[in-house]
């Protein structure tokens, strides 16, 4: 793996393409993660690399950035996701130590923080973030979408065991901080058996997250080669049965239909709605003042 250092002008990123938020921050470019499905390579490819994987690229001074975009007169606090396209708790995470000065510094500027992560690693700022969630709120959120550390260890090969992502969620919901998993990207004819998906309900309830968030995988660009080149040598007979499915980037609708069907059952089986809140952002100190 090669880690290139750089240092960014600005790094509060706006797209429209939300679930909650339509604003991200990534302190790295490229993931460690490995993940077979992985739908962020796209984001490579405006770079000098297209290894996604292998060429990890590190905005060092993502600290400073973030408080000269937070100082700026048009920024009203409002939910940032970190990452967007990648794991802000990737293996290199422990060695450059990048979110807890994030996070002190959204604490200064009292800015709300969602977190999407597939490693453990963020336990390490947990006091940060419910200091945090003191003065704005935070979200965490798993990505957990299989049980079977086997299959896991294949797909997602750097990622924590997901048994142990979702039992993190118990620690930081008894901080008062709200966690969610997103059950995704669930492939077909691996990680789709009813036994599975039960499993992830069951432990998340457990474990206290507010919600689940399902969805089927998507195949984009490049993602749709480089994942069948992973299943055709990880699971050999996989392939001939999901290919009909993508005739395009999206799954057959009939089979669309049908897990949404057994996410059904298995919400109602869990007492498990979703119960994502709507919040209310901080003022601007300043703007406060203004008022007086
Ligand atoms: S954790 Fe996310 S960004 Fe990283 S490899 Fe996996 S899918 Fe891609």
């Amino acid at each position: 793996m090669r880690v290139k250092e750089t240092f960014a002008k600005s790094v509060i990123h706006y797209h429209d393409h939300a679930y909650s938020t339509n604003w991200d921050i990534n302190l790295y470019r490229g993931c460690e993660h490995k993940c077979i499905y992985c739908f962020a390579q796209y984001s490579h490819k405006y770079l000098e690399s297209d290894q996604f994987f292998d060429d990890i690229i590190v905005k060092t001074n993502v600290a400073e950035a973030l408080n000269t975009d937070f100082s700026k007169r048009n920024w009203e606090p409002r939910a940032i996701n970190l990452c967007g396209v990648t794991d802000p708790y990737q293996p290199l995470e422990k060695k450059y130590e990048l979110m807890p000065k994030i996070i002190e510094t959204f604490i200064r500027h009292k800015n709300p923080m969602i977190i999407t992560t597939k490693s453990t690693l963020l336990m390490r700022d947990l006091d940060l973030l419910e200091e945090l969630n003191k003065s704005a709120f935070v979200e965490i959120r798993v990505s957990a979408s299989v049980i079977n550390e086997n299959i896991r260890n294949k797909i997602e090969p750097l990622a924590a065991p997901t048994i142990e992502r979702l039992e993190m969620l118990s620690e930081i919901t008894k901080r008062g901080i709200d966690t969610g998993v997103l059950m995704m990207p669930i492939i077909p004819y691996l990680t789709d058996n009813i036994a599975n998906l039960s499993n992830i309900f069951q432990i998340s309830k457990e474990n206290g997250a507010n919600f689940i968030i399902p969805a089927i995988m998507h195949l984009r660009g490049e993602t749709k080669k480089n994942f069948y080149n992973h299943i055709d040598k990880l699971f050999p007979n996989l392939r001939s049965k999901i290919e009909p499915l993508y005739r395009g980037a999206y799954v057959d609708k009939k089979y669309l239909k049908n897990f949404s069907e057994k996410i059904s059952l298995l919400r109602n089986k869990y007492n498990f709605y979703n119960k994502i809140k709507k919040r209310e952002h901080p003022k601007k100190e300043i703007e406060q003042l203004n008022l007086l």
